[in-house]
């Protein structure tokens, strides 16, 4: 499984300890190949957690599309 590192603002949780990280699932999560991590499964902050769950339903980098468009 990789390391925490949000997908969103690539904070790095070995570098921020004391941030809460989360597993979001998307949409495409049949197509998102990532070498021993679960499928589809993307690491969160606590920032940016609730907002990328809201959006799981749209496939991953439409989510984070819309969350750049929103300034996060
Ligand atoms: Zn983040």
């Amino acid at each position: 499984m990789r390391p925490p590192i949000c997908d969103f603002c690539d904070r790095d949780g070995r570098d921020h300890p004391s941030l809460e990280f989360g597993l979001v699932s998307f949409r495409n999560r049949e197509l998102l190949e990532q070498p021993s991590h679960p499928k589809g499964l993307l690491w969160f902050c606590q920032d940016h957690l609730a907002r990328a769950s809201e959006l799981s339903h749209l496939d991953s980098h439409r989510a984070l599309q819309r969350m750049r468009e929103e300034g996060g």
